[in-house]
């Protein structure tokens, strides 16, 4: 099971260039297995989708791991995982980032943030439109927001076969992260992460400039 686990891993990570992160996708995995990659592969990236199994998680794991949210938060579960959480990858509203800010202002913290942009045909994922992406950073009071810190982009493309559709969704995350560089972040060296590409896509996300990566499956095996 073990040797499956650290073998799959490797795998994965074989092809995935050194200046892209991979952000292993624990979720519904028990703590046990996460320690497995951490011990006998040295990994130290995870990315969690639910505040409670997050929470749950982190209490029980070696301090050291770097936790990543990668699923929709509710604004009433923000201050349970922002005191451990590197990097939360879906921050889909104006009114999430104010209540991010507001709790890491509460416990002194910079709290990192990517924007999640909706990219996919499908009507069902969350995210910004680049419209409304933009009416925030443009509002005069979020300049007051000096406890997040806007780190990039991230977005999901289309649960789909069509790679022209998939390469299409990707390339306009990048746009947007490019425009968005060039118009607000430009002299923000921390503005550079555009978070794309899973289990089914990675390496596709890579070619069309992917930063991090965020693969569960190919790495843990099917979720039940
Ligand atoms: C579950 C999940 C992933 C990983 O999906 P796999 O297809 O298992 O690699 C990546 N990103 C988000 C936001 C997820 O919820």
């Amino acid at each position: 099971m073990r040797m499956e686990l650290i073998a799959k891993y490797q795998e994965v990570k074989r092809t995935i260039p050194g200046n892209v992160k991979l952000v292993a996708v624990s979720k519904f995995k028990r703590a046990e297995t996460i320690l497995e990659l951490y011990e006998h592969a040295g990994h130290r990236f995870f990315g969690e989708s639910r505040a409670q199994e997050l929470f749950a998680k982190q209490q029980v794991l070696p301090g050291d791991i770097e936790w990543h949210f990668i699923g929709h938060l509710q604004t009433n579960k923000v201050k349970l995982v922002l005191p451990f959480t590197s990097l939360i990858h879906s921050v889909d509203s104006y009114k999430l980032v104010k209540e991010i800010n507001k709790e890491a202002s509460r416990i002194d913290k910079v709290a990192g943030i990517l924007l999640q942009f909706h990219i996919a045909s499908e009507e069902t994922k969350f995210g910004f439109s680049l419209e409304e992406g933009i009416k925030m950073l443009e509002d005069h009071e979020f300049s007051n927001l000096t406890h997040v810190k806007i780190r990039g982009v991230m977005g999901m493309a289309s649960l789909s076969n069509n790679i022209a559709l998939v390469r299409k969704e990707f390339k306009s995350l990048k746009a947007i992260f490019e425009k968005l560089h060039a118009d607000y972040f430009m002299m923000d060296d921390s503005f550079k992460e555009i978070s794309m590409g899973m289990s089914g896509d990675y390496n596709l996300a890579i070619e069309e400039g992917s930063t991090m990566v965020r693969v569960g499956s190919s790495i843990f095996g099917e979720r039940s």
